[in-house]
């Protein structure tokens, strides 16, 4: 493990001119998923700036037109605030599925959505692949059974947040801070893949932080619901995920979302189920037909093709349950 320097700015412009300032300098929030890369010797950021003295950070507010979950927020935080249970059900139960309950004490949300792939070849500081600045993916020649089933380009690690997939269904944006200016994005175009650059997973630029997450308010007639497939009770990482928001009015489906976590580099949108739906009465609604237009451009590996019929049954359960009389 490299020796680094820690400090804790206490201000956002300190984090930023700190970031903006040192090359090898990196944020730290919960520190489950960066002290572990460092430890692995996957990561060696010659600075470390914890966020925990930013003063509010870790609030969750309600205000008249969104709710907005501050970066540092912890994942027991979102799982248990009465207003995300109330209006973004999906919200609370990807954050109750989510690892252990020592990780959701320490982990915050920010570090979730950043969090760095699970690809056991990135992970490992003997196999420097792609992502490491290394000229080969190891997954070619290798194991694909947790990779992405499309998307793919070069490097074949998923999205591992959990968080990002209700997120991303719910229409949330992002707010970051940054040397320029603040700025803020739709949540959906945050996430990027590698044919993007093959070494990042998000937009964010040199010197930039997650400062919070804004939900906006679900329309009267709004259900949702997250369903994960895991290998392991607890503390497993989905296989595949899915996240399901639909707006009824009368007997008519108005909007619909369905993003799927697990399959991709990053959450992905089934656009093709949503459009599916749209306009159909909820009785006039096969969940077998939306669900078999899920993943159509898939191209899995030998043993991860699994991931494909998971994503499937996952939606035709999830609209058969957000769609019951
Ligand atoms: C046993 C185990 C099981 C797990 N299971 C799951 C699971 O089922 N589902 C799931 O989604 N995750 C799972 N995780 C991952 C875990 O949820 C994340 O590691 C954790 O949420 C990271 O949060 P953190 O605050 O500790 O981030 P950190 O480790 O502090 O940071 C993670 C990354 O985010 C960056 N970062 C942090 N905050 C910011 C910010 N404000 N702006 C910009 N960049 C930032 C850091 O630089 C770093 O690169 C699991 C982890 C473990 C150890």
């Amino acid at each position: 493990m490299n020796p680094f320097e820690y400090r804790e700015p206490s201000s956002m412009e300190d984090v930023v001119g700190l970031l903006t300032a040192y090359e090898d300098a990196q944020v730290m929030a919960g520190g489950i998923d960066l002290l572990g890369e460092i430890k692995e010797g996957v990561a060696s950021p010659g600075l470390l700036l914890g966020l925990a003295g930013i003063p509010g950070l870790t609030e969750i507010s309600e205000g008249p037109t969104e709710l907005v979950i501050g970066g540092m927020a912890t994942i027991t935080a979102i799982e248990q605030h009465p207003a995300i249970r109330r209006l973004y059900p999906a919200l609370a139960e990807a954050a109750e599925r989510l690892a252990t309950p020592q990780v959701r004490n320490a982990g915050t949300l920010a570090g979730n959505l950043c969090q760095r792939p699970r690809c056991w070849y990135y992970r490992n500081p003997l196999t420097p692949c792609l992502k490491r600045g290394g000229d080969t993916c190891y997954v070619l020649e290798g194991y694909s059974k947790y990779m992405c089933v499309t998307g793919g380009s070069g490097c074949y690690a998923v999205n591992p947040s959990d968080a990002a997939v209700p997120l991303v269904a719910y229409g949330a944006g992002i707010n970051i801070a940054g040397p320029a200016e603040d700025r803020s994005m739709p949540l959906e175009e945050f996430f990027t893949g590698p044919e993007v650059d093959i070494t990042r997973e998000n937009a964010l630029e040199r010197g930039e932080v997650v400062e919070s997450v804004g939900l906006p308010e679900p329309p009267p007639g709004t259900r949702s619901i997250f369903l994960k497939a895991q290998e392991r009770v607890a503390g497993g990482f989905a296989l595949t995920s899915v996240a399901t928001v639909v707006t009824i009015n009368g007997d008519a489906i108005e909007a619909a979302s369905i993003v799927l976590g697990g399959v991709a580099p990053t959450p992905l949108r089934a656009r093709e189920s949503e459009a599916y739906l749209l306009g159909k009465g909820v009785r006039d609604v096969s969940p077998e037909q939306a669900a078999a237009l899920v993943l159509p451009d898939a191209q899995p590996f030998d043993d991860n093709r699994y991931k494909v019929t998971l994503a499937r049954n996952l939606v035709t359960r999830s609209l058969t349950r957000v769609l019951q009389p």
